[in-house]
């Protein structure tokens, strides 16, 4: 690993814009909000995706815990961080993530993996600072709307290709873990493709996708919002008739139908239906955001607060989004800290409609922290705890984490 010494040496002549509590003045007497970060560190452990665990330790022997997006690369980036952030105070929260942006400039900090890795360190340093100030997280991003947060389940099955199959699950799901949202993908192969580079779905595709649609609706019927993923696979003129063709199913919404740079794109397929359509996910900052609620281009939104910045971040999407009085429909498929991060954000937002759960068959997702019962019948009680509320089981961390990675040091 490089030094890096010019680039974080605050009396540099050349250096450009700095937020560092020295060049800011800020390291006058703080009284009881004198607290430095010490150190900060990461780990990966292999989840059903290779989930990115920050940990920001401070003098007050107090640490926060963060998880950035999955992925490999984040270790290095925040290695690379954490000069910047050692000798800080925690509670400037918002002060230290321009400050990573700033200072990352080099490795590409307004989108991708640095802002993920800054997500990460964001999201503890609201653990911590809640900790610190004892409060709960959500109370950091503006206090309550909801005590309890709604978490739809992305169902997942062999056969993904058979309608029965799906419909099967999505009862067993509804029906007995009492879920009432559900999310399917829907770029599934049905046997009928000549070509799948080209985005164009032939008739009996369409066909096949209406067929999965009609007979998971039509099992689950009132009892559960029933969405369905794209991932960004099909032509614009492909995505304007598959969507017009699940109109009479009233799906929850249909996410990504087409790829997410062309904002043009985006606006014409969803103007061009009933069916919701939902965009957002690999969208980086509420920079990245604005111009789909701004353009009309999305009916939900769906930002992915490890990824898209954190918990500021997403609050920040939020707000932007209810200005044209769009729902947030937070993706997710972190670990407890993650989605925890997530549900006290959703839970301080007026307009959350759901936050993903991707996790329902890997059986230990929860045993990743002390708590249990996490999520009930499909909703997610936001705890009074500080901070995020969630205690890491550094034993189980160390059970599941990736070969060759470092455990995480007590606090
Ligand atoms: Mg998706």
């Amino acid at each position: 690993m490089p030094n890096y010494r010019t680039l974080r040496d605050p009396n540099a002549e050349y250096t450009m814009r700095d937020l560092s509590s020295e060049t800011m003045n800020l390291n006058a007497d703080r009284g009881p909000r004198d607290v430095e970060i010490t150190d900060v560190q990461t780990t990966m452990v292999d989840g059903n995706y290779p989930w990115i665990l920050v940990r920001v330790y401070t003098d007050a022997g107090l640490v926060g815990t963060g998880e950035s997006y999955w992925g490999g690369g984040d270790d290095a980036i925040i290695e690379r961080m954490a000069p910047f952030l050692v000798g800080e105070n925690p509670l400037d929260i918002d002060r230290l993530y321009e400050h990573l942006v700033q200072k990352m400039s080099g490795e590409g900090s307004v989108s991708g993996k640095v802002i993920s890795a800054i997500s990460g360190i964001e999201i503890a340093l609201h653990d911590v600072a809640g900790k610190i100030l004892d409060v709960p997280a959500y109370q950091l991003v503006g206090g309550k709307y909801r005590d309890e947060v709604r978490i739809y389940c992305d169902l997942h099955t062999e056969d993904e290709a058979n309608p029965i199959a799906c419909a099967d699950e999505g009862e067993r799901v509804v029906s007995e873990l009492g879920y009432d949202a559900i999310k399917f993908d829907l770029d599934v192969p049905s046997g009928h493709e000549k070509d799948r580079a080209n985005r164009h779905l032939r008739g009996p595709e369409i066909d096949h996708k209406v067929e999965i649609v009609r007979e998971v609706t039509e099992r689950v019927g009132d009892r559960a919002d029933v969405a369905f993923d794209c991932h960004w696979s099909f032509s614009a003129g492909s995505a304007k008739r598959l969507a017009r063709e699940l109109e009479p199913y009233d799906v929850w919404w249909l996410e990504d139908p087409v790829p997410p740079e062309n904002h043009d794109v985006q606006r014409e397929v969803t103007q061009s239906t009933t069916t919701p359509i939902t965009v957002g996910e690999n969208v980086y900052r509420t920079h990245g955001q604005r111009r789909l609620l701004e353009e009309q281009a999305v009916d939900i939104i769906a930002p992915d607060l490890p990824r898209v910045g954190g918990m500021r971040e997403t609050r920040k999407v939020a707000d932007l989004a209810d200005l044209y009085y769009v729902p947030v429909a937070m993706h997710n498929v972190s670990s407890p800290i993650g989605t925890m991060a997530s549900a006290q954000v959703a839970a301080a937002i007026p307009n959350s409609l759901a936050v993903e759960y991707h996790s329902y068959q890997l059986g230990w997702w929860e045993d990743l922290v002390e708590e249990d019962g996490l999520i009930e019948d499909g909703y997610m009680e936001i705890p009074e705890r500080p901070g995020l509320g969630l205690t890491l089981d550094l034993d189980a961390v160390a059970e599941y984490m990736v070969e060759g990675e470092e455990l995480f040091d007590e606090a």
